[in-house]
């Protein structure tokens, strides 16, 4: 689905230049590294302040906490997505309440938000699932205050009405996981958000809750740290994430070309004004399972995200319970299927991979 080996030849020289430049200054943990990084990615995404932690699911646990969420609050969140999201919220006591999504954009459905808010709902975590921005207007709107936190962790530099995910709410949560669009080189995430104050606290959190200096532990947080390696290869890679996107746009564009018109097959919809960041290119069709029998058998890899929404999940439901049917999510998780997308997959590849599936289809 993806080579990462790839990506990192291309960029070897400078890549070991800043790697052993970190060897060589001696600090491994946050550093100017990591402050440097931090400045660049608040300017990229254009807010005030980021701060980096250890992963994407400690972006959003530890931006929850800072908000003061725990027992006995509702954070809502969409079912069609990573558990990650999910753990985030059971992770701070609070209870998860799962919302269906819309059928074109995959995304929280903005009236079923409203339907599921309760006097308990302290936060709303929309996922830009596969690099598409969730509605974020319509679902401001209905926050009407209640605090957003995007889970931007398929949508490095996608854009909304020319804004970038990450700055679309209170917070963006991002995860650098070696397979996202920004991806670090091991475990790695951030926090960006135009609230400096809000950022601070999830920076003293993960940093044991340490004030102006390291003995001063305010309150009782944890361990959960931008490492200076990771920061460098972001920093480096940061450079290059408009350019890998491009690239990513660009093959999609030939998936769409090879793929219009193959019957019983749905493309995904680009609203206008929305940039998608293309993190996983995924299409539908009733027999999903057949059909990546068929890619297999060509030796073309395909995976599922995600095959369960989150409220059939096995520990979801040991936490919340039964909940109701929610059709869309029920219904997207037996029909997606994602198809390989990276910047440096060949353009030929793309075509033969479009090329089965149409066979597949009888088209
Ligand atoms: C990857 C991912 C996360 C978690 O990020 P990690 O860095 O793996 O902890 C959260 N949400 C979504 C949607 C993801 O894809």
């Amino acid at each position: 689905m993806v080579d990462l080996v790839e990506q990192y030849r291309s960029l070897r020289e400078d890549m070991d230049r800043v790697v052993l430049g970190v060897l060589e200054v001696g600090r491994f943990v946050r550093g100017p590294e990591c402050d440097a990084f931090e400045r660049e990615l608040a300017d990229y995404c254009g807010v005030r302040a980021a701060c980096g932690v250890a992963s994407g699911t400690d972006a959003l646990r530890l931006t929850l906490w800072a908000l003061g969420v725990g027992p006995g609050d509702e954070v809502v969140t969409a079912a069609l997505g990573f558990i990650a999201t999910a753990e985030a919220i059971v992770q701070n006591g609070a209870r998860p309440v799962f919302v269906d999504v819309d059928p074109e954009r995959y995304t929280m459905d903005p009236q079923a938000l409203s339907r599921a808010l309760t006097p308990r709902t302290k936060v709303i975590i929309p996922v830009h699932l596969y690099g598409q921005p969730a509605d974020m207007a319509a679902i401001n709107a209905v926050a009407s205050g209640i605090p957003v936190i995007e889970d931007a962790a398929h949508a490095h530099g996608a854009t909304l009405g020319g804004r970038r995910a990450g700055a679309l709410g209170t917070a963006g949560c991002f995860s650098f996981y070696p397979g996202k669009n920004l991806g670090a080189y091991g475990d790695a995430g951030a926090v960006v958000s135009d609230d400096e104050a809000l950022v601070a606290r999830v920076r003293a959190l993960g940093h044991h809750g340490a004030g102006a200096d390291k003995y001063d532990n305010r309150i009782a947080g944890t361990n959960s740290r931008l490492d200076a390696l990771q920061a460098a290869v972001l920093r480096l890679k940061l450079r290059h994430l408009d350019e890998w996107n491009d690239r990513r746009r660009e093959l999609v564009g030939v998936y769409r070309e090879e793929l219009a018109g193959a019957p019983g097959l749905a493309l995904p919809v680009e609203e206008e004004g929305l940039r998608s960041a293309w993190h996983l290119f995924v299409v539908r069709t009733a027999n999903r399972d057949g059909l990546r029998e068929h890619l297999a058998a060509h030796r073309i890899a395909s995976s599922i995200h995600y095959p369960v929404p989150l409220h059939l999940v096995p520990a979801m439901l040991d936490i919340v319970g039964r909940s109701g049917a929610l059709p869309v999510a029920e219904r997207l998780a037996r029909e997606v299927v994602s198809l390989p997308l990276y910047p440096e997959l060949p353009p030929e590849t793309a075509r033969r991979v479009a090329g089965e599936v149409r066979t597949f289809l009888g088209a």
